[in-house]
């Protein structure tokens, strides 16, 4: 009743003499892709002047891009179980991707469901457990195929012809037809396998690329040499840890006869020409360097065209308007730079991610956030933006404010990490720590190490200052802030 008489005491205010009068917003359809393994790097509207990403800077251009966004574990099932449920991974309690997602624990997605909206997800889940708060999942067994996927759902399982980034895409639009006209809201979460290793392109991205020569990363030929320890016991160089899977040197990973053609053109000249004449050393490093790149940035131009998919279908329904949506990946990723594939390190190319919102009506567009934020903020925003519940205890705040445009009253001035998962497979020393605006200090507890980056002067990371007296107050005063946010977080 008083809710009632409050609704009608704003909608006569409203129609009275206050046309400026805040209308009770309308709770938006929330279409959520995620990708996986997508760096910034690797971003038209994050700076790339390789990548092919038109889609995606077009809801850059008609949104908000967050500059610094950062995931507290960089990698697949902890990166995800934090953004369903808000928390970082030792109290979600995925800290590497043999855990499983215990599938009880409180998640946007259920608080959705449970607020009224219509909840879907569809692609990779990598958990282990089945999906909960979904009223329609169908998913990847484990990491999913990038050709013909398996998919499984709680009607079974089956298997897809087609490759993965458009298989999803057509899953995703077919459950979106079925949700036209309905009165709730809906709520869908369509998660990519690309761009993740082994970097298969589709059909239609396979001769992107061919016969251009991409630039190398500043720090492709890293030799570690200032850094304490760590960086040079890894196992995912690209001079020495891709496999011939990987580069494509052996049968095509393409099924079907029209897509092992197009694999075959766009891999067998070059293949043969190194047979011919095989190259060693830092020679060999950068044809390993320009077959990778290459693969992961047609994967990345698939993802791309699946969110120009994405973006039409809604301009078609007429629901563009309605409807925010976000573009993130769990975790950033090494396209070459310290010599590297893979993720894992707390350094920037891995930490960050791409986070793009769109919002009509709310988020002038075009707009450029540079707070520090992180993927921990996802659950809670969404809860906010969908008039859910809050979920109890989680570790990260809302981003509606920012979103808004309004200066929130206080905002984290740094940001927590920490990587669990050794020595399998890559052979990454566990470590934690903590970012601020301009620094970093990374804590390497089981052999007693530690980094320290001053990201302004230094942004590639290649100057450790930590052990030197100059800068020792700034490491104390870090190292106090790391202790702090251990506290905070419940996981000193
Ligand atoms: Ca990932």
């Amino acid at each position: 009743m008083r809710l009632r008489n409050l609704l009608l005491f704003g909608l006569l205010s409203a129609c009275a003499a206050t046309p400026q009068a805040p209308q009770p917003r309308r709770r938006p359809n929330i279409v959520f892709i995620l990708a996986d393994d997508h760096a910034v790097q690797a971003l038209g509207a994050y700076g790339s002047t390789v990548a092919r990403t038109p889609n995606l800077d077009r809801l850059a251009a008609e949104g908000l891009r967050f500059e610094n966004a950062f995931c507290g574990n960089a990698i697949c099932g902890p990166a995800r179980a934090s953004v369903l449920t808000g928390l970082h991974s030792h109290a979600h309690g995925v800290v590497d991707n043999a855990a499983r997602f215990d599938g009880a624990l409180p998640t946007f997605p259920k608080a959705l469901d449970a607020a009224g909206y219509r909840t879907a997800l569809v692609g990779k889940w990598h958990l282990k457990s089945e999906p909960t708060g979904f009223d329609h999942w169908e998913v990847f067994p484990d990491q999913g195929e990038y050709y013909d996927p398996v998919l499984v759902s709680p009607r079974g399982k089956r298997t897809v012809t087609g490759y993965t980034s458009e298989v999803v895409t057509d899953l995703a639009l077919e459950w979106l037809e079925q949700q036209r006209g309905g009165d709730a809201p809906f709520l869908l979460c369509l998660n990519h396998k690309a761009p993740h290793r082994s970097w298969a392109p589709g059909p239609r991205e396979l001769e992107l690329y061919s016969g251009e020569e991409l630039p190398e990363p500043a720090t492709l030929f890293d030799d570690y040499s200032t850094r304490a320890v760590g960086a040079a016991a890894q196992e995912m160089s690209i001079a020495r840890h891709l496999s011939e899977y990987d580069l494509k040197l052996g049968a095509p990973h393409a099924r079907g006869e029209a897509a092992v053609a197009a694999w075959r053109r766009a891999y067998d000249e070059e293949n043969a020409a190194l047979a011919r004449q095989p190259l060693e050393g830092d020679a060999r490093t950068r044809w390993n360097y320009q077959r990778y790149a290459k693969d992961y940035l047609r994967c990345v131009a698939g993802v791309d065209a699946s969110v120009g998919r994405v973006l039409a279908w809604l301009d078609a329904a007429g629901l563009a308007d309605d409807t925010l949506v976000i573009y993130a990946s769990d975790q950033g990723f090494f396209v070459g730079e310290h010599g590297w594939y893979d993720k894992r390190w707390m350094y920037e190319e891995s930490l960050r991610l791409p986070l793009i919102i769109r919002w009509p009506g709310v988020i002038s567009p075009g707009r450029v956030e540079e707070r520090l934020v992180q993927n921990i903020d996802l659950a809670p925003t969404l809860c906010e933006v969908a008039g859910a519940a809050p979920l109890p205890g989680a570790h990260g705040a809302s981003l509606l404010p920012l979103l808004e445009g309004r200066a929130p009253r206080s905002w984290r001035s740094s940001i927590y990490y920490r990587y669990f998962e050794y020595p399998e497979p890559h052979r990454v020393e566990p470590h934690y720590g903590v970012r601020t605006e301009r620094h970093k200090l990374i804590e390497f507890p089981r052999i007693g190490a530690r980094e320290l980056y001053d990201l302004e002067s230094d942004p590639h990371e290649l100057d450790n200052l930590a052990g030197q007296s100059e800068h020792r107050v700034l490491e104390t005063r870090l190292s106090f802030e790391l202790a702090r946010l251990r506290r905070a977080f419940g996981d000193a």
